[in-house]
């Protein structure tokens, strides 16, 4: 499609942006389904974040991402905040209608089409979440609405722990919460229906350390490299483990969605996800 007088125009803004996968996601998926549409990625240091927003609301643009470091900063500049990003405390999409900027968090639900979609996990189980910054806010708040018993929440800095674990407790009265230290030992001796990884690095040495039961559906949020440690050891004891291109797919496509009013693309974007990461074709069905 030409770039014309009618081109509609997204982006991509944090720091840095220039690794992103989006930009090859949105781009090409607007080739596929005829969009008149463009997706550009910009790097904005946070002492122009709130020029950028002003810019994008100038120029008439229809929605950006937002990445690191930005996802929290945007808040004090939206018009308004819709449920899911407000529980989050964290926004990945501002949509922008009517001149006003709106927010939203994809991430969660992004996480768990991918659960549904490339693994056996079912709600209603236990899960472990390693970490407790703004990806883990995100995929607790929708592991919690999607029916979750019980939920145990690993992190480095307790108290940031703590404080998600009261926003979950506050927002979903059935679900039992429980904080722990980060402990490779404690984890061994639990056996989740679900573990989620949303550390950026490796809190220990994964070849040596706790052993991950075979009943435990585990993803990482992480997708460089493909196969990580943590992913390697839990498919050898037998676990289905999925890393986070699942997720990079899931929560573009409900970006797509709210930035398009098209249908969430959820197919398109895995495979092209999958594809740009080497990973080949997308399994048919979920399974070990
Ligand atoms: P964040 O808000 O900065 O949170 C980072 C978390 O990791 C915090 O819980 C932090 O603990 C912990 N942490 C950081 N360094 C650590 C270390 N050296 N040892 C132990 N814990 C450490 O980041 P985020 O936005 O949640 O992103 C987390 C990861 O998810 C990144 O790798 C990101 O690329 C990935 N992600 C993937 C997708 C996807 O679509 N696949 C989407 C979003 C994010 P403290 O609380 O103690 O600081």
């Amino acid at each position: 499609m030409e770039i014309d007088g009618e081109t509609r125009c997204f982006g991509l803004i944090g720091a840095p942006v220039a690794h992103s996968l989006s930009p090859y996601l949105h781009n090409r998926t607007y080739a596929e389904l005829g969009l008149n549409c463009c997706y550009l990625p910009f790097h904005v240091e946070p002492e122009h974040l709130a020029a950028a927003l002003q810019g994008l609301k100038a120029l008439g643009f229809g929605g950006v991402n937002v990445t690191m470091p930005h996802k929290e900063a945007v808040l004090p500049y939206l018009d308004q905040l819709e449920e899911e990003a407000a529980r989050a405390g964290s926004v990945n999409t501002i949509c922008l209608r009517g001149g006003r900027l709106i927010g939203y968090n994809t991430d969660g639900r992004g996480l768990v089409w991918s659960l549904y979609r490339e693994t056996p996990w079912r709600p209603g189980g236990s899960a472990l979440i390693l970490g407790a910054g703004g990806a883990a806010r995100g995929v607790a708040m929708a592991l919690a609405g999607e029916g979750l018993a019980e939920l145990i929440i690993m992190n480095r800095t307790p108290e940031k722990g703590r404080r998600l674990a009261s926003l979950l407790a506050a927002a979903y009265k059935e679900l039992t919460v429980t904080v722990l230290p980060l402990d490779g030992e404690l984890l061994g001796r639990l056996q989740p229906g679900l573990l989620v990884n949303t550390l950026p690095v490796d809190p220990w040495d994964w070849e040596r350390g706790p052993a991950i039961s075979p009943s435990t559906v585990v993803c990482d949020l992480r997708y460089h490299p493909p196969l990580n440690a943590l992913l390697a050891k839990a498919r050898r004891g037998g676990s289905r483990a999925v890393n986070g291109l699942g997720m990079l797919a899931g929560q573009a496509a409900l970006s797509f969605a709210l930035f398009t009013g098209c249908e969430p693309p959820f197919e398109i974007m895995y495979r092209l996800a999958r594809a740009a990461a080497g990973e080949g074709s997308p399994p048919q069905t979920a399974g070990p």
